[in-house]
């Protein structure tokens, strides 16, 4: 029998707010469970085992008659979310879900490599700048790229807080050229703030700045033409400028 998988939360349909689909209609499928624990996760719902209690084990059936009903029964792209949606059985959910007209993107940290990443139709693989707290390993990182092989449509998603999280983009971009990478400027969560970080105001502020982030991309958008860096795409959260941290939106 299939091992069933950990979901936080099932919601949409909405807009993906980040990335290579942003403005896609899309439903979410949030799993819960995770090998990091980033500085600044906005999920820790998600992530920490205390929240364990609000992880439903779910099969794969289960999942797509709820999103099938959250859809009105219309083909949609599902996102698949997390926590690190790698640590969960999926492989089942994309094949029974592709048989159903479904289509499916991925978000993932890059730590774990599965043999089903080749099975996505999209694959989101966002490494961790140094604000997270969290180091990469670059082997594990290549072989999720490798196991998505040429099939799987995979790009790079890397947030930018500060100077020090664009030297690493640039080094993840030097490192896999091949790949579309996307920036995106970071959003703290309200309670939490970044060490050395470029606006102060932004990033201690309870609900998002609009202000401090149009400044904070603006600061980006600089640093990206000065550099002459013309491979990438600058994106702000359109969820975030729409709604906020609000949740399930
Ligand atoms: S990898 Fe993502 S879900 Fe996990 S702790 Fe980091 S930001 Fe949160």
């Amino acid at each position: 029998m299939d091992k069933k998988i950990l979901v936080n939360e099932i919601f949409g349909p909405t807009i993906q707010g980040e990335g290579a689909l942003i403005g896609k209609p899309t439903i979410f499928v949030r799993t819960g469970s995770c090998d990091y624990r980033c500085h600044w996760c906005d999920t820790l719902y998600a992530v920490l085992p205390e929240y364990r209690h609000e992880w439903t084990p779910m099969t794969a059936e289960a999942i797509l008659e709820e999103v099938a009903r959250l859809s009105a029964g219309h083909p949609i792209l599902i996102t698949i979310s997390g926590g690190n949606p790698a640590l969960q059985p999926l492989e089942p959910l994309l094949d029974i879900g592709h048989q159903c007209g479904f289509t499916f993107a991925l978000e993932t940290q890059g730590s774990v490599a599965r043999s089903w990443f080749a099975k996505l139709d999209h694959l989101v693989l966002s490494p961790k700048p140094p604000s997270s707290a969290m180091s990469t390993d670059w082997e594990k990182l290549a072989a999720c790229v490798a196991a998505a092989g040429s099939q799987t449509h995979t790009v790079l998603k890397i947030v930018v807080f500060d100077e020090e999280d664009y030297a690493y983009a640039r080094r993840v971009g030097a490192a896999l050229p091949h790949l579309p990478i996307y920036l995106q400027i970071g959003n703290p969560t309200p309670l939490q703030s970044v060490q050395g970080t470029a606006d102060e105001t932004f990033f201690s502020s309870q609900q998002p700045n609009l202000c401090a982030m149009e400044q904070h991309l603006s600061w980006l958008l600089d640093r990206v033409t000065a550099d002459g860096w013309n491979e990438v795409t600058v994106l702000p959260q359109l969820h975030v400028l729409l709604w906020g941290n609000k949740r399930g939106v």
